[in-house]
């Protein structure tokens, strides 16, 4: 099926394939070019779609964790040009991300993607889907933020089921209990983005995901939690920015993991 939408796409645009990046949701293997347990793709795991795709269209395919694929997108072709020391951070259903320093993108042991949104910001939290209590991602992703929203609701709280979105548009209109929830948001997503800063001081960070298209609600608050604890490093020099390839930043870093891998030169 990939195949048949990759060539159905070529014939569309008229073009020829002359290369496949591809940026999947983890664990993938980049250097193999296989899954792992990825979630929503049962049965995938250990299967070779790089070698596959590879002898299928004759041509060459590079496979990486979407968020490292989104983190070359932004570090080569966004708003993370021209900075040396990148860190992408993507908040969404969950939260991730990658690192790009000095033009690489950073790999932990056999060539492991970091899970920066697992990073433990309260040990009394809510229950993480990766076996700890209050990581980052289960504290200010959005699902969070609803859940906050459904804890400390008044019975006669005239709003319902309410997603990250639209607690952002409620605290824009200044309903109280929504900016309640925007304050807490801002809290965790500081403190998160304050240990990235302490550890490593990077010249930008770059925020990207559903929550963060209301990043106005929240950029100013991140900057006042991160000056009250990061003032042994130079904090103030990383310019905490939205990302700016837009909803095509996913699409993009594909893309760019296939420049990444054999265009900009050979790893
Ligand atoms: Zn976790």
């Amino acid at each position: 099926m990939i195949a048949r939408m990759l060539r159905e796409c070529a014939q569309k645009a008229d073009v020829e394939i002359s290369g496949i990046g591809i940026g999947s949701t983890g664990p993938v293997d980049p250097i193999r070019g296989e899954f792992g347990d990825v979630d929503f793709l049962s049965g995938w795991r250990g299967k070779p779609l790089v070698k596959d795709l590879a002898q299928l269209f004759q041509v060459k395919v590079a496979l990486e964790n979407d968020g490292d694929a989104a983190a070359l997108a932004e570090a080569g072709w966004g708003a993370g040009r021209n900075r040396s020391r990148l860190i992408y951070v993507t908040i969404g259903t969950g939260i991730g991300g990658g690192m790009v320093f000095d033009g690489e993108l950073y790999r932990g042991v056999e060539g492991a993607h970091p899970e920066i949104g697992h990073q433990v910001l309260d040990p009394a939290g809510p229950e993480c889907s990766c076996g700890f209590h209050g990581c980052w991602e289960s504290l200010a992703a959005g699902p969070a933020m609803a859940a906050w929203m459904q804890t400390h609701a008044p019975a006669d709280y005239p709003h319902r089921d309410l997603t990250a979105k639209r607690i952002c548009e409620l605290a824009q209109q200044g309903d109280t209990l929504a900016r309640q929830a925007i304050e807490h948001e801002t809290l965790y997503l500081g403190l998160g983005l304050a240990n990235l800063i302490n550890l490593f001081t990077p010249d930008a960070i770059v925020l990207s995901g559903s929550v963060m298209k209301s990043s106005h609600l929240f950029l100013d608050g991140i900057r006042a939690v991160i000056a009250r604890g990061c003032r042994f490093v130079p904090y103030q020099k990383t310019e905490i920015a939205p990302a700016s390839l837009g909803q095509d930043t996913n699409l993009i870093g594909a893309a760019r993991v296939w420049h990444y891998r054999f265009a900009d030169r050979n790893r």
